[in-house]
């Protein structure tokens, strides 16, 4: 940076500028402004809006417009140009008072919503923050109130409008979740009700309601179509599975590839969340056990669900035929050893049912008989009663690929060279007893789908439709449990600590 960049960039407290020309209602813009509009544009020149492309400025130059639509004077749109730069580009009360007047720094100081000393600044919660500057909107002159009114209805615009282009997921973009905001915008909407009536708290006001408005009609709509999902896939407890009635290539209600793929991309947002409350709650945990036989798309459904999720808190487990030392101890051995610790989610690649229905399946006529089978099922259904007694959620999962895609899927492994790792000699062989396969997970499915731990049939023939129908239910499962952050400490609720 060249020594007249640095120049220009800085506020020189020496010069004071004063209004040269003022009429009787003081709303004339003089040079102040002018100068304050360039200066305004240097220090905010590297921001952009949260979560987009747009130059921060933009926001600036809204709130000044709605200052000075509402009848501000040169101070109130000097201090609109200004209202963010102490919070977010460390620019000093005290140059701003030097520089513009003490009146501009006194409304910008009320603009904000973090403690001007940098000490402070961080240490409170999201939540004590705007509790105190909702408070502190109680006190405040008009003067403040005009301009961080002009600033909630521009914020409030903006969030309609990218609520309306892009859903749910525009939520995401915010430190705060959706219900957080919500309650931050009902309060400002009261508390300028009260202290402020006039056009443009009636302007908040609406577009906080449409706001409201559209994210109950989407938790409605969402509450519906996933339930839709959730209820088809489902195997009710004590009825048969109805295996080989099931379409392995059914969409749903959905629709197509896209509209699936919409909803999955909000899904992953909202898993996201869940699990990072589920692992700070630290209490309970899930399980995903993922069967289906070769191609049925097992790593694929991990991969594509959970992409948004912290590896912190999440353990994938997948079970192979087992070691001779597995084999030395009951089958339930390894796989208790691998179930998720309390705030994880667990996810078995395979699972204690290849010791049921692959063992099984392979020695048909061999040293399995239906009292073997019997006694399997017992300890499988007492097993997962005492996980789910003991805080774990169990989703059984089974991946129903048909024998057609199963094919074209072998196909590719054996002609893709990206795919031919994943081919094995074996997977033929498994292949030629396909039905007995089906027919074991049919039995299977119906035996030990329990109230504590359901199975549930997901088509598998499409990817998109697999991924999102595994989606849904885990989102719906941890959403039930309705995990809490744990409280911060009380001393930081209060907003008092200063870091030393
Ligand atoms: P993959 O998951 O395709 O890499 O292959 C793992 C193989 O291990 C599959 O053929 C499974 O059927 C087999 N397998 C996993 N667990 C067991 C088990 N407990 N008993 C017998 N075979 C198993
Ligand atoms: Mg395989």
């Amino acid at each position: 940076m060249s020594a007249t960049d640095a120049a220009d960039t800085t506020i020189r407290p020496d010069t004071t500028i004063r209004a040269d020309t003022t009429d009787a209602a003081g709303t004339a813009l003089g040079p102040r402004f002018r100068e304050a509009l360039a200066e305004a544009a240097l220090v905010h020149q590297h921001q952009r809006r949260k979560g987009s492309d747009t130059p921060y400025v933009s926001h600036l130059l809204a709130v000044t417009a709605l200052v000075l639509e509402h009848g501000g004077d040169e101070d109130q749109a000097i201090a609109a140009l200004f209202h963010d730069a102490v919070e977010d580009q460390d620019l000093a009360l005290d140059d701003l008072a030097a520089r513009y007047g003490e009146r501009v720094a006194m409304i910008v100081g009320a603009c904000t919503d973090t403690l001007t000393d940098t000490a402070e600044r961080g240490a409170a919660t999201w939540r004590a923050r705007k509790e105190r500057y909702i408070a502190h909107l109680g006190e405040a002159s008009p003067d403040v109130l005009l301009v961080s009114a002009s600033d909630k209805v521009h914020n409030a615009r903006a969030i309609l409008v990218d609520v309306r282009a892009a859903g749910m997921t525009a939520f995401s973009r915010f430190n705060a979740g959706p219900d957080e905001l919500r309650w931050y915008y009902r309060s400002l909407v009261e508390i300028f009700g009260d202290r402020f009536p006039g056009p443009l708290t009636d302007e908040l006001s609406q577009t906080v309601a449409e706001i409201e408005a559209f994210v109950d009609d989407a938790a409605l709509t969402r509450r519906h179509d996933m339930s839709a999902i959730v209820d088809d896939v489902q195997v009710k407890p004590g009825t048969p599975s109805r295996l080989l009635e099931r379409d392995p290539a059914a969409k749903l209600g959905v629709g197509d590839k896209e509209a699936g793929a919409a909803r999955l991309a909000e899904r992953i947002v909202e898993l996201s969340d869940l699990q990072n409350r589920l692992w700070a709650e630290s209490s309970r945990s899930v399980l995903l056990v993922l069967q289906g036989l070769d191609a049925s798309g097992k790593d694929g459904t991990i991969r594509s669900v959970f992409t948004g999720v912290n590896p912190q808190g999440t353990q994938v487990t997948s079970f192979k035929v087992p070691t001779t030392t597995e084999l030395a101890h009951d089958f339930l051995w390894r796989v208790h050893a691998a179930c998720p610790a309390r705030g994880e989610i667990g996810i078995f690649n395979r699972s204690h049912y290849e010791d049921l229905v692959t063992v099984y399946v392979k020695e048909i006529g061999g040293r399995r008989d239906r009292s073997w089978w019997k006694a399997r099922v017992r300890a499988i259904n007492e097993f997962e009663r005492a996980l789910s007694a003991e805080g774990t959620t169990i989703l059984k999962v089974f991946l129903h690929v048909s024998k057609d895609e199963q094919g074209k899927r072998f196909h590719e492994r054996m002609t893709d060279p990206h795919k031919a790792w994943k081919f094995r000699m074996g997977d033929l062989d498994d292949r030629k007893i396909f039905e007995a396969f089906m027919a074991g997970y049919d039995r299977a499915i119906t035996e030990t789908s329990t109230v504590l731990a359901p199975w549930h049939v997901v088509p598998a023939d499409r990817n998109w439709m697999r991924n999102l129908a595994v989606a849904e239910l885990l989102v719906e499962a941890v959403r039930k449990l309705d995990p809490q952050l744990p409280p911060p400490p009380v001393e930081l609720a209060n907003g008092a600590l200063v870091i030393p």
